[in-house]
């Protein structure tokens, strides 16, 4: 199922001669998006290309420590330096997404760029802008196809501390912590190697889900509290969140993440939906058990896509509207969810 369209030319091309080379990772960047990034950043510049990591938007805090993290720019701070290299790019590096869409405005420039457009990614329903591929949906994150891309070129031994922190926080997050299903043998191998190469679990571990501040804990008993609703016929449950809720508790980018796994951890629910209201859009963030394919309600509804467990939204309806939505397409799926 590995799909590596034309990747034997990237390789030759990667060997031939110093690239200038973009990468660039989906809006709002999560540790697996960025995580796979660096890593491959850390590798591409071990081979004397120049190397540029370009995230669309900015990303939370608790991933903003990876190394390199300060030569990552925005796009959204600098648009004439990002178009600039993206126009001149040999290579542009696609990780952790398969839609352009999934890269704000950059998916324009992108698409009409000279440039290879090179996809490593682990999401269902791929698009098909890419040039060269090196994807799996069997992967458990981007960051395990960066480390087996790597180890396909030769190249196990450029695989040094830096990178193999980037791949291993990405391997982590998108795992929830070894925890989801794809989290194969393979997935443990790949890392107790980089944890021979000297990473850290623990001291990672750490930075990554140790940071709490306390209006984040006290917004997240507020959430608990108020907002966590279950449609027991459905065994389904959600939370919508208003601007008024983010704003009560000073809520900024990252700081929602993992708050649709409370609703799913009641038993015997099998959908859990997060709804919040980010005033530009209204996000959706989807996530289930079993044979609850999420990412079909999320391309019909909401725009979306992502995986058959956790997929994501949008909507410019308000947020009681989208909350209709969402429950109006439950009786549709309702033999998945008994
Ligand atoms: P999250 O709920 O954490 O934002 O995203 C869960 C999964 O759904 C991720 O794998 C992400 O790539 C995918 N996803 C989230 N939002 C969107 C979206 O707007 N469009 C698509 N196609 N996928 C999304
Ligand atoms: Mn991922």
């Amino acid at each position: 199922m590995l799909n590596d369209k034309n990747i034997e030319t990237v390789k030759q091309q990667l060997i031939a001669a110093p690239c200038k080379i973009v990468i660039t990772t989906h809006h709002k960047p999560d540790g697996d998006a960025l995580g796979s990034s660096l890593g491959l950043y850390h590798y591409l510049i071990q081979l004397g290309h120049q190397v540029q990591v370009i995230s669309p938007t900015d990303y939370p805090d608790f991933i903003a420590w990876l190394p390199a993290n300060d030569t990552v720019i925005e796009f959204e701070k600098t648009e004439s330096k990002s178009k600039q290299l993206i126009a001149e790019a040999d290579l542009i590096f696609c990780l952790d997404f398969n839609h352009l869409s999934r890269i704000n405005e950059m998916g324009d420039l992108v698409r009409h760029a000279k440039g290879m457009k090179v996809m490593i990614d682990h999401h269902l329903n791929a698009e098909g802008f890419e040039d060269a591929a090196f994807a799996d949906i069997r992967a458990i994150a981007t960051a395990e196809l960066v480390y087996k891309f790597i180890v396909w070129m030769g190249d196990a031994e450029k695989i040094n501390l830096d990178c193999a922190t980037c791949l291993y926080v990405g391997i982590l997050t998108d795992s929830a912590s070894f925890r989801f299903n794809s989290t194969t043998p393979a997935v443990h191998t790949i890392a107790a190697d980089l944890i021979a190469r000297g990473v850290k679990p623990y001291d990672i571990y750490e930075q990554i889900y140790d940071t709490n501040k306390l209006n984040r804990l006290q917004f997240l008993g507020y959430c608990l509290a108020n907002k966590l609703k279950v449609v027991p016929e459905f065994n389904t449950a959600y939370m919508a969140i208003s601007r008024e809720d983010l704003k009560q508790f000073n809520i900024n980018t990252g700081d929602t993440e993992g708050l649709v796994n409370y609703p799913l951890s009641i038993k015997g629910i099998k959908l859990a939906c997060l709804i919040v209201d980010r005033t530009e859009r209204i996000k959706l963030s989807l996530r289930s058990k079993g044979d609850v394919a999420v990412n079909e309600i999320c391309a019909k509804y909401f725009d979306g896509g992502g995986h058959k467990n956790a997929s994501g939204g949008f909507s410019f309806k308000t947020l009681d509207e989208t909350v209709q939505v969402f429950l109006n397409a439950l009786p549709e799926i309702k033999a998945v969810l008994q």
